[in-house]
């Protein structure tokens, strides 16, 4: 993504903009009006072609005699083919792009494509959601066990992590097809989000057919009585399996760590603590849980 382009409010004086924009070396500003509503945009193509051009003085002239106006104002969430839809029946050739008021990006009809690249870039790092399921993806647990890691140390209270891999599930893709394969991921998901009671517990698609759920404030008896409930919930979705070898539906496998947060712990350690006892629990049979011993 472009970095933010810096704005200017409408009244400002060519020569001023010219300056501003020098300052800041953008060879584009936006122009926002007294509301703060973006209003126009102003390269310095159009000060090259313009202002040559315009009857008033650089000190006098303001800068809405140059801009090219209007620009539109979208969300950042707003997918491209919208804005490009938006564009093309507005008929205008700048889209301002906003987060919650604030401007993150600019959309030109010139480098439309060069662009999209790029808000596709910054739109997938802030993506919070796994496009699939539909619950938090990776990146966010990472960035939720950072935080629930430092408040458990903070509070000394305990910090449970289930790791869940799905039972023979390269079979159930080579029996069903890989598009069942997918329904079934989100079925899973929904199940374990639905299982879930307290507000800060959150859940994640680790990867693949790989869940992982953040339990704050649960010692490690409670979180495997948890993952007993979630198991059984997952296996009586009844999701048929006939190429299982353990069961006649889809299960799963977990594995539970559980940690009160201090100078020698680590988040990366816990996880790693609830990758082995899952790795336990696929030896001791799969569709079971199995609490680390560490
Ligand atoms: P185990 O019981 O030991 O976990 O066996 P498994 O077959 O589940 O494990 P393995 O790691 O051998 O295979 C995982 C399979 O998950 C293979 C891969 O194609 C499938 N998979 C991973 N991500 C997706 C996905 O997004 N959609 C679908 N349909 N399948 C996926
Ligand atoms: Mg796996
Ligand atoms: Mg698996």
């Amino acid at each position: 993504m472009t970095s933010p382009i810096p704005s200017v409010v409408e009244g400002t004086t060519l020569k001023e903009v010219a300056e501003f924009m020098r300052s800041h070396k953008t060879p584009v500003v936006l122009v926002q009006n007294k509301a703060l509503d973006y209003i126009g945009v102003v390269t310095d193509a159009d000060f090259t072609r313009k202002v040559a051009a315009n009857e008033g003085s650089v000190y006098t002239a303001k800068v809405e005699s140059i801009m090219s106006s209007p620009i539109k104002t979208i969300k950042g969430s707003t997918v491209m083919a919208e804005a490009n839809k938006v564009m093309h029946q507005s008929r205008i050739s700048h889209l301002a792009i906003t987060e919650k008021g604030e401007f993150t990006g600019l959309l030109s009809v010139v480098n439309f494509f060069k662009y999209y690249e790029n808000v596709e870039d910054y739109l997938s790092d802030l993506a919070i959601n796994d496009g699939l399921t539909g619950i938090y993806n990776r990146r966010y647990f990472d960035e939720v066990l950072t935080t629930e890691w430092k408040r458990a140390k903070r509070e000394k209270l305990p910090l449970s992590l289930v790791m869940l891999d799905i039972d023979y599930f390269k079979k159930y893709n080579d029996t069903y097809g890989h598009q069942a394969g997918d329904e079934c991921l989100v079925k899973i998901a929904i199940s374990i989000a639905d299982t879930l009671q307290r507000p800060a517990d959150m859940v994640a698609r680790y990867g693949g057919e790989e869940f992982v759920v953040i339990l704050p404030n649960a010692e490690q008896e409670d979180a495997a009585k948890f993952s007993e409930k979630i198991r059984a919930n997952i296996e009586n979705l009844n999701i048929e399996h006939k190429a299982s070898n353990i069961n006649r539906f889809v299960t799963a496998s977990f594995g539970v760590a559980s940690v009160v947060p201090n100078l020698n712990s680590s988040c990366e350690e816990l996880l790693q603590n609830a990758d082995k006892a899952l790795y336990n629990a696929k030896h001791e049979g799969r569709n079971c849980v199995s609490v680390s011993q560490d």
